[in-house]
């Protein structure tokens, strides 16, 4: 099935009780047994079931499904937020006196958590000079347990070399983990390039009406955890936080997915709510279209932005003399993605006043609206790096962030036009 399809339909056969067409909201807390032999079986993983639904839910067991099907892995977690997916999948296999290898530019929290969160647990990240592949071979050492980068910068928009990255982290026995959230599964499927391991905040896109946090984080099931025991003995040896299970015995291509669940959900409880689980449900099913029509305005609108005299510079990956084009030529092909920054003439001033005077593009941190959106990084999202690590991400201080959403391009346009003209007012 090609992804539209996909979108719509994988993952649900209806509900034989009720013949219900629209994946029902099962909000329960848990799950009744039949017995006690049955209770017993399932907490002995003898026989599949529903039993509590921090560890599972069956309306998000069908986005599970569905978004694995979307990536083109194995199996998937739903989870509470996007940064809960990137912390589970990362705690799930680094432990003290371990590191992570990542590229510079990143999401605010996401940086955080692997600049200053992570080291206080005897976890450190080495961040390399740029996001290619060289850069980030050099930095990786016998104790790397991963390779982490964003397909798609947020809010740099740079395209990582998905591929190059995913060959070096394998040279050298790590896995290679994925933020997909800014590209969406529509325009990039990180896991097609070599990718073990794809997170995603289902907060943008996905939802794509700015109504629930969710995150999820899928499961490619190609990599070779069995060869690497030592290293990751968490994955290969007895788990004494459940049930003794050896997970690449008991749940082979899932192994990765399948800990996730039972010992960093289960454990810490970031559970995706299944009401949010049913809204992502609904966002997904129109996710392609919406993707197509962000694309297409996003075009337009970098286009008018390059061509206006109050612009100082756009950074757009469409355009041919960018330092993006040939990635994402490689990895997106004639589409880019919706996210894009640009600098007003006239410096921090200038920018904040064009920010203020938007009255359509709504000012806020978020993206992948279906209305557009407009941020700052500097005073928000990223406020609380310092000036040169804003820098090392991405972020200059006159920097606006547009999320461009569905509406007619005629009525963003005016409103950009506008609030240019109010900069020099
Ligand atoms: C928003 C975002 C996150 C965090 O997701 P939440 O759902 O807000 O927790 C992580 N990575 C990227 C690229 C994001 O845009």
């Amino acid at each position: 099935m090609k992804r539209e399809t996909i979108a719509i339909h994988v993952g649900y056969e209806g509900d034989p009780t009720t013949k219900a067409v629209a994946v029902p909201i099962y909000q329960t807390v848990a799950f009744e047994f039949d017995s006690a032999e049955h209770g017993a079986a399932l907490f002995n993983l003898e026989v599949k079931g529903n039993i509590y639904t921090r560890i599972g839910n069956p309306t998000n067991t069908v986005l599970e499904k569905r978004v694995a099907a979307l990536e083109g892995g194995v199996e998937a977690l739903t989870v509470s937020s996007g940064m809960a997916a990137i912390e589970y999948s990362l705690s799930n296999i680094v432990e003290t006196g371990t590191n992570i290898v990542s590229t510079p530019q990143l999401y605010g929290a996401t940086y955080t958590l692997l600049a200053h969160i992570f080291p206080t647990r005897g976890v450190t990240t080495h961040f390399a000079k740029s996001d290619s592949p060289q850069d980030v071979e050099a930095l990786i050492d016998h104790n790397t347990r991963a390779v982490y980068c964003e397909s798609v910068g947020n809010p740099a928009g740079n395209v990582a070399d998905v591929e190059g990255l995913a060959r070096v982290a394998h040279k050298h026995g790590v896995p290679l983990i994925v933020d997909n959230t800014v590209a969406t599964p529509i325009l990039l499927r990180p896991i097609e390039y070599g990718a073990d391991v794809v997170v995603h905040s289902m907060t943008k896109f996905m939802g794509g009406h700015g109504t629930s946090i969710g995150g999820i984080i899928v499961d490619g099931g190609k990599f070779p955890w069995r060869e690497h025991a030592e290293r990751f003995h968490m994955l290969n040896r007895p788990e004494i936080a459940y049930h003794g299970v050896v997970y690449v015995d008991h749940y082979g291509d899932a192994a990765f997915v399948a800990r996730c669940r039972t010992v960093c959900q289960r454990n810490t409880g970031a559970t995706l709510s299944p009401f949010n689980g049913f809204l992502f449900l609904q966002g997904i099913e129109t996710m392609a279209l919406r993707v197509e029509r962000h694309v297409e305005n996003a075009r337009k609108v970098a286009e008018f932005l390059r061509a206006h005299p109050k612009v100082d510079w756009v950074n757009y990956a469409g355009f041919p003399d960018s330092p993006l084009y040939p990635m994402a030529q490689k990895y997106l092909g004639a589409n880019r993605c919706s996210l894009l920054t640009f600098g007003v003439k006239g410096g921090f001033d200038a920018g904040t006043k064009c920010f203020n005077a938007l009255q359509l593009f709504k000012r806020m941190v978020n993206m992948g609206d279906a209305k557009s959106l407009a941020c700052h990084p500097a005073s928000t999202t990223h406020r609380q790096l310092t000036p040169d690590e804003q820098h090392k991400v991405g972020v200059t201080p006159e920097m606006l962030r547009l999320s461009v959403g569905i509406e007619h391009i005629d009525d963003i346009l005016d409103d950009l036009s506008q609030a240019l003209d109010a900069t020099t007012r």
